[in-house]
């Protein structure tokens, strides 16, 4: 799965026991300052390589974790922040002004259509055309002189529908337009959307980086220095950074990162498969499936898939309430990437209209496969079926 570069960089990247007094693990640095003994030292400190003044701008334990996630993107500098959405936040400020364009994703992570629609659209002047982004003509066709920015999310976490990636960002180059990807579905050890040419990546570390649900964070990863430079500098006045405890969990999150995505893997795909076998379920979304739609498209720029899909189940659309809640394994809940098992259906996740948008049923699951065991999952799926 990760390949032995990766490994290593997770392992040991951009750590200096040396520097803390030989400590196998990097300390967490508290500190919301740096003290120095003149004001000419003071003055000459530079933020942008690895010298520290004040926590807001930079942090050395954040910076540990910076670089480890930079090196697996293949990217020049990478930027952590409080937040996933405070990093997608971040990148679509940096980029857009009043008056932009935007081409976004109509299955990008609902909070994004928020950012947009609810806040920039009207206060902003912005424009947004939502795209379903399975045909590289759907991009083409919104492109307008004014469109700065191309939002995608592939996996999206929705519909696991794909978008092709090198197409999109030749055809975004072409026309001046910054791509930007949330690529969390995907960590960094199954796709690296820089090296296809997309201009800016974004993590939540939330999910399987911080892997254990207890921690809030986001980082933005760009092969574009100068970009990169001006968003730790945007970070330092808006204010979004990551607290250094939690920057020191995404360190050690990474540390298990591809063994625990190994197991979801594993367990996914049993369960994947199971399902699409199953009389009462209508079908099974997971790009793992050589069912899927987009299969071929999948395995050209993902190595792999986690442990997130969702199913359809036949009949009544109400039997995928009755479904989550007759689960035992599988508690209710709205995020992914843990340890845990998560279920939640579609219509308590998506309007109406999303579903409508994709064609979807309202007898859609989303479900996350945990590190419980898969004969535990699939028996709680299966007794669960039973009943409804
Ligand atoms: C959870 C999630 C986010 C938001 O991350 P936060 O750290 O909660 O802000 C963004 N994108 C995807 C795909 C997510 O699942």
């Amino acid at each position: 799965m990760a390949n032995n570069r990766d490994l290593l960089t997770m392992m040991h990247g951009g750590e200096a026991p040396d520097k803390y007094m030989k400590s196998v693990t990097p300390p967490v640095f508290l500190n919301s300052l740096h003290v120095f003994k003149n004001c000419d030292m003071y003055n000459n400190v530079d933020i942008f390589n690895d010298e520290f003044y004040y926590g807001r701008a930079s942090n050395p334990t954040v910076a540990i974790l910076e670089k480890k996630l930079c090196e697996l993107e293949h990217g020049s500098r990478a930027v952590v922040f409080s937040a996933g959405m405070a990093a997608c936040a971040a990148a679509i400020l940096r980029v857009c002004h009043a008056g932009s364009h935007v081409i976004c994703l109509k299955s990008i992570y609902g909070p994004v259509h928020h950012i947009l629609s609810d806040f920039l659209v009207p206060k902003y002047n912005l424009s947004v055309t939502y795209v379903e982004g399975i045909k590289l003509s759907d991009f083409e066709d919104a492109i307008r002189p004014e469109t700065d920015m191309i939002i995608l999310e592939s996996p999206a976490t929705l519909v696991f529908s794909v978008v092709d990636l090198k197409g999109v960002a030749a055809l975004a180059k072409k026309h001046g337009i910054k791509t930007y990807i949330d690529n969390t579905y995907s960590t960094p050890l199954f796709q690296k959307p820089l090296d296809f040419g997309i201009d800016i990546v974004m993590h939540t570390l939330t999910k399987y980086i911080g892997g254990h649900s207890d921690l809030i964070g986001g980082v933005l990863i760009s092969k574009d220095e100068e970009l990169m430079r001006d968003l730790m500098i945007q970070r330092d006045w808006f204010g979004g950074v990551i607290g250094p405890m939690e920057g020191w969990l995404a360190i050690r999150g990474l540390r298990t990162l591809d063994v625990r995505l190994r197991q979801h893997h594993e367990t996914a795909m049993a369960v994947a498969q199971y399902l699409e076998n199953h009389p009462k379920i209508k079908r099974v979304f997971y790009t793992g499936l050589p069912s899927h739609p987009q299969y071929e498209l999948a395995r050209k720029q993902q190595s792999g898939e986690c442990g997130l899909l969702s199913f359809e189940v036949k009949g009544d659309p109400h039997k995928a309430v009755e479904l989550a809640d007759t689960l035992k394994c599988f508690s209710i809940g709205s995020s992914w990437g843990g340890y845990e098992s998560l279920v939640m259906p579609a219509t308590y996740y998506w309007s109406e209209e999303e579903l409508a948008f994709h064609g979807l049923g309202r007898g859609i699951l989303r479900i996350h496969c945990g590190l419980e065991g898969t004969e535990n999952l699939i028996a709680d799926l299966d007794q669960a079926l039973e009943k409804i």
